[in-house]
């Protein structure tokens, strides 16, 4: 059993994220999902049909790291997105990784629909790079993957797991015509992490259409 006191605050901060992030319009509605770790075996992740307005310890529900919901009162009747997989994977995959947001936002759809085929957005020579963890120079490629989407999470769930264990230090990942997952080593940095790849990706479409005018 978790203290009240913790799913309560944790609830209050990821709850400010989300304010922050539908106010920039990167969280459309409220099928975007939001999680983090409790301990090493536990984490609180937002239940389907969770209102945007105001989080409180009722819009999450607790899981083990195995996805199982935790026999726990303010958990009972709770659902929460099938989206919950790739969010486990991820935390059991990194020890490091303390939360995990997802959002459905207009450039991420429509950049993970242009760049599909090639699997992959490169981002390269900027400046706001340096925001990663990891990062200290403009000068590096820094490669998300686009996954193709499918509402078989398992088979996302096999995809995502292989390349992650390849490539444990990307920050997040694309599905295409659907969404952003981006996580961090506390809600601090998942919010920055995300807030950065936002960025990038309005920058990349502004070039692309200046390019093609
Ligand atoms: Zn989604």
């Amino acid at each position: 059993m978790f203290e009240q006191q913790i799913l309560i605050e944790k609830a209050r901060e990821i709850g400010d994220v989300v304010k922050f992030l539908y106010q920039r319009g990167w969280a459309p509605t409220s099928n975007s999902n939001y999680s983090c770790r409790l301990d090493a075996e536990h984490i609180m992740i937002t239940v389907s049909h969770w209102s945007k307005e105001h989080l409180t310890k009722e819009s999450f529900m607790v899981l083990n790291i195995m996805g199982k919901p935790l026999n726990q009162a303010s958990n009972s009747a709770k659902i929460t997105s099938a989206e919950f997989q790739l969010h486990t994977m991820l935390y059991k995959e990194n020890k490091e990784t303390k939360a995990i947001f997802h959002t459905h936002s207009v450039n991420s759809t429509v950049l993970s629909k242009l760049y599909e085929s090639q699997d992959e957005i490169v981002l390269e020579n900027y400046q706001m790079l340096k925001v990663f963890s990891g990062i200290d120079s403009h000068d590096v490629k820094k490669i998300v993957p686009i996954f193709p989407n499918t509402q078989d999470i398992t088979v996302l769930v096999k995809q995502i797991k292989q390349y992650v264990t390849e490539y444990p230090d990307i920050h997040g990942f694309l599905i295409a015509g659907h969404g952003l997952y981006a996580w961090g080593k506390n809600i601090s940095e998942a919010k920055r992490h995300l807030e950065a790849f936002e960025f990038l990706f309005e920058c990349e479409l502004l070039t692309l259409r200046l390019r093609n005018q």
